[in-house]
C-alpha cells in the first residue's frame, strides 16, 4: 500500500528487487536489462533449462556494456537463477513473460498473487492480451499493470506502461517511474487490443507475410522495407520476435475477415518459430 501511495509521489522508493518469470527471449532478456541498471533480479521459467541461456546472453551483454570484469561480475551476482520462485514474495515488482495465452496467464496470476508482498506491482508483459481479460482471478487487480517490453530488450528505448480499467493510478505512475528507473522510454497507454505499437505492427507484419504467400523473396520484401528507412525488414523482425509469439498475437488482433498468412501458418505448425528455433523465414544457424 505504502510503496503504491509513494510511488505515485515524485520521491518514490526505486524499485529494488524484480521477479521475472519466464526467461525467454522477452522475461531473459528484460531481466537482464535490469540487472545492468543496479536492480536486483530473481528469474524463473517453467523450464528450468531456459534459464541458464538468458544467463548467458546476460553475460555476453553485460561483457560488451560494462567492460571491465569487477563491473560485469558485479552485474552477474544481481541476476539470480531462481528455480523455485522464491523471489515472488520478496520482489517490489513481480513481472510475467510467459507464453502470450490468457488462461495460462491467469493460471500463474492465482497461483502468484497470494504470495506476492502486500505492496508489490504485477507485471504483465503481454504484447496483446487485453489486461481485463487477466483479472478474474486476482483479488486486488488495481495492482496489475502492463509492461510492454520490445525486442531487443537493450536496444529498444520504449516500454508501454499499459492501463487496464481497474489499474490504480499509482501504479501506472510506478510503472513509469521504473521505466525510467532503468533508463527506458515510459508510453503509458489504455488497454485495448494490441496497446499502442503493435495495433500498427501487427497489420504491417501481416501485410509483409501475405506477400511472401503471393511468391515475393522475404529478401526481397526486407530489402525494400529497409530502402524506406526501417532498421530491420518486417520478415526478419517476425523471425526474431518468434513467430509463435507472432501468431498468438495475430490470433489475438486479427479482424475475422483478415486473410491467414499461410507461409507463417505452416511454420508454426512445423515448429519453425524463427531465430529462437534456428529457422523460420529465415534460417538462423
Ligand atoms: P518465449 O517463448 O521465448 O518464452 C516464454 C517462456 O515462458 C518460456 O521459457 C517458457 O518455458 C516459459 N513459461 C511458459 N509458461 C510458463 C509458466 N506457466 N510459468 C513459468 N514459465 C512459463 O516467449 P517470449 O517471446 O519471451 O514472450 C513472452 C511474453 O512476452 C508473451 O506474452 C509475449 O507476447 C510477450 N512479448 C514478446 C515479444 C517478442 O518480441 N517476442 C515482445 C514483447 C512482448
Amino acid at each position: 500500500q505504502d510503496r503504491m501511495k509513494a510511488l505515485g509521489k515524485a520521491d518514490a522508493e526505486p524499485i529494488r528487487h524484480l521477479h521475472v518469470i519466464g526467461a525467454g527471449v522477452m522475461g531473459g532478456d528484460i531481466a537482464a536489462w535490469a540487472a545492468l541498471r543496479g536492480i536486483t533480479v530473481t528469474l524463473q521459467d517453467l523450464a528450468p533449462e531456459r534459464i541458464a541461456p538468458a544467463i548467458k546472453r546476460a553475460a555476453e551483454l553485460y561483457t560488451k556494456r560494462l567492460k571491465l570484469p569487477h563491473l560485469v561480475q558485479a552485474a552477474m551476482d544481481r541476476l539470480i537463477p531462481d528455480v523455485a520462485g522464491h523471489g515472488v514474495a520478496k520482489a517490489d515488482i513481480v513481472l510475467e513473460a510467459i507464453v502470450e495465452n490468457a488462461e495460462v496467464k491467469r493460471k500463474l496470476f492465482a497461483q502468484i498473487e497470494p504470495r506476492m508482498k502486500e505492496d508489490a506491482i504485477l507485471a504483465s508483459n503481454t504484447s496483446s492480451i487485453p489486461l481485463q481479460e487477466l483479472t478474474s482471478v486476482l483479488k486486488r487487480p488495481e495492482r496489475l499493470v502492463g509492461l510492454h517490453f520490445f525486442n531487443p530488450v537493450a536496444q529498444m528505448m520504449l516500454v508501454e506502461i499499459v492501463q487496464g480499467p481497474q489499474t490504480a493510478a499509482s501504479v501506472m505512475l510506478a510503472g513509469q517511474a521504473f521505466a525510467k528507473q532503468i533508463d527506458k522510454l515510459p508510453l503509458p497507454c489504455k488497454s485495448a487490443p494490441g496497446f499502442l505499437v503493435n495495433r500498427v505492427l501487427s497489420p504491417y507484419l501481416a501485410e509483409a507475410m501475405l506477400m511472401v504467400d503471393e511468391g515475393i523473396p522475404p529478401e526481397t520484401v526486407d530489402a525494400a522495407a529497409k530502402d524506406f528507412g526501417m532498421p530491420m525488414g518486417p520478415i526478419e523482425l517476425a523471425d526474431m520476435v518468434g513467430l509463435d509469439v507472432g501468431w498468438a498475437v495475430g490470433q489475438e488482433l486479427a479482424k475475422p475477415d483478415n486473410p491467414i498468412p499461410q507461409k507463417l501458418k505452416q511454420l508454426v505448425e512445423a515448429k519453425k518459430f524463427g531465430k529462437k528455433t534456428g529457422e523460420g523465414f529465415y534460417k538462423w544457424v
